[in-house]
């Protein structure tokens, strides 16, 4: 199983890491961090301790593969309390030996001197330019560095370079009477001495070497066994996907201080890493482990002679998702191929889709209601996400809103559904029975809202028809008959305005209706606005994940359980799950009631719809089973109509419901691309 490799490979990467150190710790995955150690020498040996800081858990798909995972990478520093207490010329030694290391592997690019304040090289320095202006930070760091040291702030170059020159050794001579450094090498030692003091390597301050030192370099630098060296271990998240799933996985960083005082009573470090948004908030609690403290001795020369664990660390749980990457994918990709196809059949005319710019799909199991993918379009890369914040922050198109949970956009015609269905159970309509549509409703007098073929009719239309054709009339006399309040009964049973219960929150949509209606516009609901919201309009507003859950209750025979991402959390490297998602009284959020013959009802009107529809039905041509359907087009401020299509399959048995939402995608029928690009993942993976 992959996720038994990684964790093998994670505890390797530890252990070799500490066998380099070494330090002997058999205990459970960690890694040190150096910042807030506390010194304390005695005689000939030197005690610390440092933080053992936790590593946070991964968080995987439902079939186990990486989605987050670490990344360590190695850090070259010299402690102070060793590295002093050698003489100088083994100091010098020591240096070299790390600059010749780092030259002959290629890191010495990763370990700077930028503001070096002379030109030339050993033994010609003149003053640098920069180093000669005033307001520059090469010349503030030599005025420092000459307090620092003792020289006069009017010390030139001869003085500087005279006084490392001497403090150093710099032109000792060995029994041969010959010098020790060569021209090239007194020069390496003066650049690298003055970086120390201008970066005021000292007790409480360690001198960061080299970042990002590859394990070759690390392995052999130890091997040279010098003295006041060490690695400190620094970890940060990879995605293994890129650009995929970023609204789902979240991003992790620092402590806020506004939060200081949650994470605080939860036991946390002040400069502890918490997830921030997306899963690794949502799952914080699980994937934060808890960090310990190791108490080290240390002999003058660096070795380690005594290793405590006073607190032992524990890693962060690995936490699988419900998600299915390969649907993921496929959701994210289809969205943005199909926000092209609209652009690009627009014609260039808004009222056709020109504007068309973002969307949002939802995948889920209809047994379970756990989500099989969320994809919003546009979206971002997590892993320039820190880099490129301000950008997508201020971007018009708002990649960073996850749309599929926090966008609300009218309902339209796949209510129609739900309509349907609360009227065969409430015996409003039988399966069998017509309403004849004239093209337009005429039970208010001139108030005459229209057919969606108008001013074309469907003469006598029975509820399947109704369904595949979407005839607004039909659906009028529907709410007309079953009125506002029985309707909301099963529309809010359907989840609409309800919390769907997912772990990442999201917006809870609007359910058109009297109260809504009186507080937010105070006015009286009346049975216009009743047929209004019988065609998925009035005030009616959801999100595209509350379309699947709706979608899911009805295509699962009534139940509406809670949506949820989490699958599974894992200690690290257990067989045995810690939690596993279980359906129970709990989860089951509201009830509709649903007989098997309104159901068998519903399926032949969805399965129609793509079979009538010539654009669903070209688009679904590829998938082996016969799929399910509702289009919506939905009226929206923004100059074009939103485009909506729910999708359940196989149609009469479902296993996978699907939501889709384009805004100002112009037609219903365009928004099933998307749902087909991921249904022809969906049956070619299995
Ligand atoms: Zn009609």
């Amino acid at each position: 199983m992959t996720s038994k490799r990684t964790h093998l490979w994670r505890f390797m990467t530890v252990a070799v890491v500490f066998c380099l150190a070494c330090v002997i710790y058999l205990g459970r995955l960690f890694y040190i961090q150096i910042s807030g150690r506390d010194d304390r020498y005695s005689g000939e040996t030197t005690t610390r301790t440092v933080t053992i800081q936790a590593v946070r858990g991964e968080i995987y798909d439902r079939n186990g593969t990486a989605l987050v995972s670490n990344c360590y990478t190695y850090d070259l520093a010299l402690v102070y309390g060793a590295f002093s207490a050698m003489d100088v010329r083994t100091e010098n030694d020591t240096l070299l030996s790390i600059l010749e290391a780092l030259r002959q592997s290629g890191d010495i690019s990763k370990h700077e001197q930028k503001y070096f304040p002379f030109d030339g090289a050993y033994p010609y320095y003149s003053l640098s330019e920069e180093a000669a202006d005033a307001d520059s930070i090469p010349y503030f760091r030599l005025r420092r560095v000459l307090g620092d040291v003792g020289l006069k702030a009017d010390s030139d170059v001869d003085d500087v370079i005279g006084y490392y020159v001497e403090t150093y050794a710099l032109l000792a001579t060995g029994s041969d009477g010959k010098r020790v450094y060569d021209d090239d090498q007194i020069d390496q030692l003066i650049r690298l001495r003055y970086d120390m003091d201008a970066r005021r390597f000292g007790v409480a301050n360690d001198y960061a070497f080299a970042g990002e030192v590859s394990l070759p370099l690390m392995t052999y630098i130890k091997e040279l066994n010098l003295g006041g060296v060490a690695f400190t271990v620094n970890v940060e998240r990879v995605y293994k996907f890129p650009g995929y799933a970023s609204h789902i996985l979240g991003t992790v960083g620092p402590i806020y201080s506004e939060e200081w005082k949650y994470y605080n009573e939860q036991g946390y470090q002040m400069n502890a890493i918490v997830g921030k948004t997306g899963c690794e908030y949502a799952f914080e609690e699980y994937l934060h482990g808890s960090d310990g403290k190791l108490l080290i001795e240390e002999d003058a020369q660096g070795n380690i002679l005594r290793t405590e664990v006073l607190i032992p660390p524990i890693a962060g749980n690995d936490v699988y998702l419900t998600i299915d990457i390969g649907l993921q994918v496929a959701a994210e990709d289809g969205l943005a191929e199909n926000v092209a196809y609209v652009v690009d059949h627009s014609g260039g005319v808004i009222s056709y889709g020109a504007n068309c710019h973002a969307g949002a799909t939802v995948v889920m199991d209809p047994d379970t209601f756990s989500v099989l993918a969320i994809a919003s379009y546009p979206t971002y890369d997590l892993t320039t996400y820190n880099l490129n914040y301000n950008d997508l922050a201020i971007d018009a198109a708002k990649p960073l809103l996850n749309r599929a949970l926090g966008g609300l956009y009218e309902p339209g015609s796949t209510y129609k559904l739900g309509v349907a269905t609360a009227a065969l159970m409430e015996e409003k309509i039988e399966a069998a029975s017509r309403i004849t549509c004239a093209g337009a409703y005429d039970r208010f007098g001139t108030y005459r809202p229209k057919c969606s073929t108008y001013p074309h009719d469907h003469s006598a239309i029975n509820v399947v028809e109704a369904i595949a054709d979407s005839c607004n009339v039909f659906f009028y006399e529907m709410g007309y008959r079953l009125g506002i309040d029985r309707l909301n009964e099963y529309m809010r049973a359907f989840g609409f305005g309800e919390s769907t219960g997912i772990e990442l929150g999201g917006a809870m949509g609007i359910l058109a209706g009297p109260d809504y209606r009186q507080q937010i516009h105070g006015e009286i609901w009346t049975e216009g606005m009743t047929v209004q919201a019988a065609i998925g309009q009035a005030d009616n507003q959801a999100s595209p994940l509350q379309l699947a859950c709706y979608l899911s209750t009805l295509v699962g025979g009534g139940n509406r359980y809670a949506a949820h991402l989490l699958d599974s959390v894992y200690a690290f490297g257990a067989d045995e799950p810690l939690y596993t998602y279980t359906q129970s009284p709990d989860t089951l959020l509201s009830q509709v009631p649903l007989s098997n013959e309104v159901l068998a009802t519903v399926f032949e009107g969805m399965r129609e719809v793509v079979e009538n529809n010539a654009v669903v039905r070209n688009n679904m041509s590829n998938i082996p089973v016969k799929v399910g359907g509702k289009t919506g087009t939905a009226q929206n401020s923004s100059g074009c109509d939103n485009a909506l299509f729910v999708c359940a399959a196989p149609y009469d048995d479902p296993e996978i419901v699907i939501s889709v939402v384009l805004e100002q995608g112009y037609a219903g029928s365009y928004s099933s691309l998307t749902a087909a690009r991921i249904l022809e993942k969906y049956y070619n993976a299995k």
